[in-house]
């Protein structure tokens, strides 16, 4: 028997492009389901993130215009991972197949045949992977790229180029339901769930309508939740750095001797002044990244819900 897929979609403020990209993806489950790839039972699930414009009420307008559009909302944003997240733990028991995707247009819905195809042949993980970011802007462009160097380099190993599009099959989703930490990157933790996985490659296009959610500075965040969630390596390399700093300070000691034993003590002033400032500083920074863990850690004793459903298009 053919899959039952649900398409899940996270929607923040999402007004402009809703009516647009909705009809898009009902299109896709009808195609699928003509070609006999998945069930003609399969859905679009929405996931409202707390949106402040009328994002909601389309979702609902939508429930009622077809079967194959459903929604649920979080009782506030929580942000992008944990809508996600939402709508996955929503599907995962209806549903043979997910596929999670924005709600903007930018990620080639096309490549959906590809990941069913490739869940058909047996994979259980299917990533979407960019081929080509000529539509970014430079800037978006740079510091995207950077952004998955720099989490390579800090030890949390990500699929390149691949961001939250990605086909898992309710399978791996009841395993990856046990992940219970409250710091969400999810394309880190889907790989450490294991399966048999491949990945689909796509270009991205400009977003159809609307402003990216997503500037530099929730980027940084998303990065630094990556890295602290998947690697302990910063605070290993805090070690390598005191060992570096005292090896220079060390330097510095016996150059202050023998300045002051020359009797040139006084001039000896400004470095001594800048070593101090160099070793504070890297004192502060390595407290900074033993803080962000120990936050991260904090948070994680709470066991607080990572999301909070409280509405849906459906009776449940
Ligand atoms: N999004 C969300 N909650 C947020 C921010 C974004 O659910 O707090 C959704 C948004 O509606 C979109 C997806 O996450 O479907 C990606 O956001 P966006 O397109 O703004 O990011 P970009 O593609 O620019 O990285
Ligand atoms: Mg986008």
């Amino acid at each position: 028997m053919a899959p039952r897929l649900f398409i899940v979609i996270p929607c923040y403020n999402e007004q402009e492009v809703l009516p647009i990209t909705a009809p898009m993806f009902l299109e896709k489950i009808t195609s699928l389901s003509a070609a006999g790839k998945i069930s003609e039972d399969s859905r679009v699930l929405f996931v409202n993130d707390g949106s402040k414009d009328r994002t909601w009420s389309i979702i609902e307008d939508l429930a009622k215009s077809d079967e194959h559009y459903i929604g649920i909302s979080q009782s506030r944003n929580r942000g992008h991972q944990a809508a996600v997240l939402a709508g996955l733990m929503e599907a995962k028991d209806l549903c043979d197949i997910t596929i999670s995707i924005d709600c903007d247009g930018q990620d080639d819905i096309n490549a959906m045949d590809g990941m069913v195809d490739a869940y058909l042949d047996g994979c259980e993980v299917v990533y979407g992977v960019r081929s080509s970011r000529e539509t970014d802007t430079f800037f978006k462009r740079f510091t995207a790229e950077g952004f998955y160097k720099f989490l390579a380099m800090m030890g949390a190993e990500v699929v390149f180029n691949h961001a939250d599009y990605r086909l898992i099959s309710s399978r791996v989703l009841n395993e990856f339901a046990n992940y219970k930490e409250v710091n969400l990157f999810l394309r880190g933790m889907i790989p450490l769930v294991g399966f048999k996985s491949t990945s689909v490659s796509y270009s991205r296009a400009e977003r159809i309508a609307g402003e990216s959610h997503y500037p530099l500075k929730k980027m940084i965040a998303l990065a630094v939740d990556g890295i602290t969630s998947l690697s302990v390596k910063p605070l290993r390399m805090i070690m390598g750095f005191g060992v570096f700093v005292a090896m220079i300070s060390f330097i510095g000691v016996i150059w202050a001797v023998v300045t002051a034993l020359l009797g040139k003590s006084v001039s000896g002033w400004a470095s001594m002044t800048s070593i101090i400032c160099f070793v504070s500083g890297v004192q502060l920074m390595c407290l900074g990244i033993i803080g962000e863990y120990i936050g991260k850690i904090y948070m994680e004793t709470k066991q607080r819900p990572r999301y909070i459903i409280s509405d849906r298009t459906w009776e449940k």
